[in-house]
């Protein structure tokens, strides 16, 4: 039996901008907002039986087309870092495509079941309510727990895997939706846990995290031991170094947090998502970078710094073996 995670989107919220003339916008390939599947295989070559997609942005459904053979087409899990629309924008085209996959396989559909907190619930019962109360089944745990809690486990039902949400502060989606300003929290990183490795998902953060770099509470504490020694740490990484724009913060960190993060949580492999570079302004370090000068500038730094393990960004449709 073996795990997998495979990178199905690693841009940011809108992808590419109608006329932005920058090298990420001009470039004509496949892209698609921030998003891994997980999967288990019988054994090595075999066909994938158990399949959960974390967010559901756009592009998803194309990137799951390319990099899945038609066979493996399933969905047993859907789970959702938090209701921001370039992590939900394709839930219908998923919703009706997996109603149709089931068809393909023989099999009667099911409803999707899914995972997500209470605050992201809300606003996606409000925005999608055609397939939440059709095509997904949702096992919400009415919590509210303030970012740096370890929230419970996903009932995944798998012997040798395990999800488990934290809570993380993304206050652009931190937002009750009915008075649109009181603070509900809604937003999840994931640690996926194997025999053989873990993987930390810690996209769409702000940087109102310092609980990570000095956790003060011990469920804090608890909270970042747990984050801690990952495989791979999946992380936001928004912006080369600006994290307010007009006096408005982002609502995402830059590589400047980025690397204090990972200092704090010292993983073996830091993949940086949710890359944009616009929010620097033209002409700025970041700005219309592509993904590969990323990477070479970030490791530059984390070599000059000697910053934990290594620093890379990962390629669409990349997978790695958990
Ligand atoms: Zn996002
Ligand atoms: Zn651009
Ligand atoms: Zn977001």
């Amino acid at each position: 039996m073996t795990y997998g995670i495979t990178v199905n989107g690693l841009g940011h919220a809108f992808l590419r901008e109608f006329g932005c003339p920058c090298n990420r916008c001009t470039l004509k390939e496949h892209a698609a907002n921030t998003s891994v599947s997980i999967f288990r295989r019988d054994n090595d070559g075999a066909g994938i039986e158990w399949h959960a997609l974390i967010d559901a942005g756009l592009g998803v459904v194309t990137s799951l087309c390319n990099y899945f053979r038609p066979e493996d087409a399933r969905l047993d899990w859907l789970l959702f870092t938090h209701w921001h629309p370039d992590h939900s924008l394709e839930l219908n085209r998923l919703c009706e495509t997996t109603r149709r996959s089931a068809r393909y396989r023989s099999e009667p559909y099911v409803r999707i079941p899914t995972w997500c907190r209470e605050g992201t619930s809300q606003w996606l019962k409000k925005t999608y309510s055609y397939e939440w109360h059709r095509c997904l089944d949702p096992r919400i745990f009415h919590e509210t727990a303030p970012p740096g809690t370890i929230l419970e486990s996903v009932p995944l039902d798998l012997p040798d895997m395990t999800v488990t949400p934290v809570s993380v502060s993304h206050y652009s989606a931190d937002i009750d939706p009915v008075t649109f300003k009181d603070t509900l929290y809604s937003s999840a990183s994931f640690v996926v846990e194997t025999d053989r490795k873990k993987a930390v998902l810690l996209w769409d953060i702000d940087n109102h995290n310092e609980w990570i770099v000095s956790p003060e509470t011990d469920e804090q504490n608890r909270a970042v031991s747990f984050l801690s020694n990952a495989d791979y740490l999946f992380i936001d990484c928004f912006t080369w170094a600006v994290e307010e724009v007009r006096g408005y913060n982002t609502g995402h960190i830059s590589f400047s947090t980025v690397q204090r993060y990972a200092k704090a949580l010292s993983p073996r492999e830091t993949m940086l998502m949710h890359i944009s570079g616009h929010e620097e302004g033209e002409g700025n370090d970041g700005w219309g970078w592509s993904d590969e000068q990323w990477e070479r500038e970030a490791q530059n730094i984390w070599k000059s710094k000697s910053l934990p393990g290594t620093v890379r960004v990962p390629s669409i449709g990349e997978t790695l073996q958990l």
